[in-house]
């Protein structure tokens, strides 16, 4: 067999040192070498060898490990700047019942993943329509079938058969996973019901949880404007609005009914004390963040620098485009530094740790960290390249941190390419 090699000027791996002059030599799906671009052919001199030269940085592909490439069609809500959640629900609700082609929308969504030098998703799916999106763009990572709405009364009723049906219905791969929609929109006993459903099928849960404050004084004493307007909507029937609320914050709740575990991720992190971080860490739990749509919604920023300096597990996502301009995981990363650097967090690893996120983090909060996120002999072979202006490997890394691209020049899933940025005609493809 061909094995394919692509070789850039900067070669970039979480964990290892920055190459010059860098190669990667791929067979199938799988990366069979990594290192600099001398040692790597010469290892190959007795196989046929397609060699690939890209100008830029090549990297792992990017894990987005939170979005809703069905809501790609909702752009103009995601465009806008809201002053908070309430402001924000209410223009994505005006938006949402407008008849649309979920599938249509969402497959939009995984082309521009594709293009922002992406290779898996964590995707939230609501409608069944946008159900097939990462299958069909051929993205690695998790379709998690979103749950909400259900009091205990009607789950009790058909709500696991119901679930377990809908789930059924997404195609594989990639895998699927179950995504308890958020603590507000599912009564305490459905939230348990999950984790146990999730256990019992082996799928990973993934979960939006301390998004706003409004809902930490929904779950601390059910009161507020979430709880008011949920009691105006028919769910007072759910246990934390009868019930005046749990008593605790978002995190121990969840953890409370068995939601926290080393197979679940939530998203977003951001109203969470030292506790809450310290039962993050010791449940395996990872956080996707979401800087730009926190601050599109018109949020607080995450405590990323606290996140960095206690150890937790981090990773990034874009979230939907109704509520972010862009689907460039780049984009957020970039956001990210700036929180850091703002909140205190002077250390200079950091371009290293947010890269790192943006990698092999999303692929351990997927469950996907010894398949996908780095550049090593055996792991898939998901990379991307990306242009830069700086030669240096080091001056690249911090470009593409602090200002990386909205477009990779070339994305390749699974050994294939998926995305080539460049015109065929334009790219040095030479036999050796
Ligand atoms: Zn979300």
């Amino acid at each position: 067999m061909t094995v394919v090699v692509h070789r850039a000027p900067v070669v970039l791996s979480p964990g290892a040192a920055p190459l010059a002059d860098g190669a990667v030599a791929v067979s199938g799906e799988r990366i069979v070498a990594v290192g600099p671009t001398d040692r790597v052919l010469g290892a190959l001199e007795a196989v046929e060898v397609e060699l690939n030269e890209w100008d830029g940085a090549l990297t792992p592909g990017l894990v987005n490990a939170h979005t809703h490439l069905q809501y790609s069609d909702m752009a103009a809500v995601g465009l806008a700047e809201h002053d908070g959640f309430e402001a924000w629900m209410s223009a994505f609700m005006e938006l949402y019942p407008v008849p649309r082609d979920w599938g249509a929308s969402a497959a939009v969504g995984a082309a521009l993943c594709l293009r922002s030098g992406t290779t898996a998703v964590a995707e939230i799916v609501t409608d069944a329509a946008a159900g097939s999106a990462v299958h069909d763009a051929g993205l690695h990572g998790i379709a998690f079938w979103e749950v909400l709405g259900w009091t205990e009364r009607a789950w009790a009723d058909s709500g696991e058969r119901t679930v377990r049906a809908q789930l059924a219905e997404l195609p594989t791969p990639p895998a699927t996973g179950l995504s308890p929609h958020a603590i507000y929109s599912l009564d305490t006993a459905v939230i348990r019901d999950l984790a146990r459903l999730a256990r019992e099928l082996g799928v990973r849960q993934h979960i939006h949880a301390a998004e706003s404050a409004w809902e930490d004084a929904y779950v601390r004493t059910g009161t507020g404007d979430l709880a008011e307007r949920w009691r105006a909507n028919g769910r007072g029937e759910f246990a934390l609005l009868r019930d005046g609320g749990a008593g605790t914050g978002v995190i121990r709740y969840l953890d409370d009914l068995g939601a926290l575990t080393p197979t679940t991720h939530l998203a977003h992190g951001i109203y969470v004390d030292a506790e809450d971080r310290a039962l993050l860490r010791a449940r395996g739990v990872s956080v996707a963040l979401c800087p730009r749509s926190n601050a599109v919604i018109g949020l607080d920023p995450a405590p990323v620098a606290a996140y960095l300096r206690e150890g937790n597990a981090i990773a990034v996502g874009t979230d939907s485009l109704s509520s972010s301009p862009s689907l460039s995981p780049w984009h957020d990363v970039a956001a990210l530094h700036g929180i850091a650097r703002a909140q205190g967090y002077a250390d200079d690893d950091l371009h290293a740790r947010l890269f790192a996120a943006a990698t092999s983090g999303g692929a351990r909060a997927l469950g996907l960290e010894t398949d996908t996120g780095v550049l090593r002999a055996g792991a898939r072979a998901d990379l991307a390249v990306f242009p830069v202006s700086a030669s240096a490997p080091r001056d690249a890394l911090a470009e593409l941190v602090e200002a990386g691209p909205d477009e990779a020049s070339l994305t390749v899933v699974g050994g294939s390419i998926r995305w080539a940025g460049t015109p065929e005609s334009e790219r040095t493809s030479a036999r050796v």
